[in-house]
């Protein structure tokens, strides 16, 4: 037997936290909600409203949002897309600008 190069079966996965999410197809399909409802049009505030109620209610919401960050990292506002972790594209994008202003304070304090 081979050694393995990846972190052995009995970690979780990073991604395990997906299969609590209310946005999962079986659930959408169970409730009769289209998964589209998290791309609307951002003119579209009424169903906008809709997913951002879903994911209030999620219980994986606060890792779907770091997730969400960590995927997205530098991305400007505009080419973020769709709702995730409760958050819009600019309150993720405004997010992230925030800590990473955060992270910067810190060091200059650091260096200071
Ligand atoms: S927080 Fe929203 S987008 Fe994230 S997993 Fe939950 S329902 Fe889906």
């Amino acid at each position: 037997m081979t050694a393995s190069h990846y972190a052995p079966d009995t970690l979780e996965r990073a991604d395990t936290w997906r299969g609590d999410a209310l946005c999962r197809p079986d659930r959408l399909r169970a409730e009769k909600i289209s998964p589209d409802i998290w791309y609307a049009e951002k003119t579209d505030l009424v169903t906008r409203r809709e997913a951002l109620s879903i994911c209030e209610r999620c219980p994986v919401r606060a890792k779907c949002e770091e997730d969400s960050l960590a995927r997205e990292g530098k991305a400007s506002a505009k080419s973020r897309y769709g709702i995730r972790g409760g958050r819009t594209e600019w309150q993720r994008y405004t997010e992230y600008r925030r800590r990473a202003q955060r992270v910067k304070d810190a060091e200059s304090a650091k260096s200071a």
